[in-house]
């Protein structure tokens, strides 16, 4: 029988990442989610309807690759967990939360298909493209569904008019992803109060790049 323990450690990392959050202003109230994929296959997820940012080790729900509850109350936001690790087979840690101004980039601008991301060389290569992924309404099958054609390429997603994803293959890539995305967002907001974002010149976006397939596919 496969175990269903979770590791002290494993809960420790999912209460530090909460407390972020939090500190970053990426949560409020009982938003968001945080999953691991156990060494057994099974996937550790924060319960529903709770602070995350006081998460007890029994508000941990397990659930299986599929979605099928083993013990404990997932939210229905798990389908969009499920989809990464199934999607992503190097994928052992998914942070969901809702960074204010990055979803505010999806309210007012519906027509961006990715965060402006090619005025910052930090972002393009530290995390590359962030694809603003379509709305999908809370509860649905959709929620899941919209992020395949994201994945595994991406590895921090911008979901249109409800938060983000950010995944990694532990837990402080899926946290810097979430952070970085946040903070790129900020930037870019002040850039357009300031008068306007303005790209680097096509040929340095291209270095760029260059740069980004050698450091490879992760956000750093
Ligand atoms: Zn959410």
């Amino acid at each position: 029988m496969k175990s269903t323990l979770i590791q002290a450690d494993i809960y420790q990392a999912i209460k530090y990442i909460a407390e972020r959050l939090y500190q970053r202003n990426l949560l409020a109230a009982a938003d968001g989610n945080i999953s691991y994929r156990m060494d057994n296959g099974y996937i550790a997820i924060t319960a529903s309807g709770i602070a995350k940012v006081a998460i007890q080790p029994d508000e941990l729900a397990i659930i299986k690759l599929n979605g099928e509850v083993i013990s404990g109350n997932p939210s229905s936001e798990k389908l969009m967990h499920c989809a990464v690790y199934q999607k992503c087979p190097t994928a052992r840690w998914v942070i969901h939360a809702h960074p204010p101004t990055a979803i505010a980039w999806t309210v007012a601008k519906p027509e961006l298909s990715e965060l402006p991301g090619n005025c910052i060389s930090e972002l393009i290569l530290a995390a590359g493209k962030i694809p603003i992924v379509p709305y999908a309404r809370p509860g649905t099958a959709a929620m899941g569904e919209n992020l395949i054609p994201f994945l595994p390429t991406y590895r921090i997603l911008l979901l249109a008019r409800h938060g983000a994803l950010a995944w990694g293959e532990n837990w402080q890539e899926a946290l810097n992803g979430m952070e970085r995305l946040e903070h790129a967002a900020q930037i870019l907001l002040h850039a357009e109060k300031l008068g306007g974002i303005t790209d680097l010149p096509s040929e340095e976006i291209a270095i760029l790049q260059e740069m980004r397939i050698k450091i490879g596919n992760k956000t750093i």
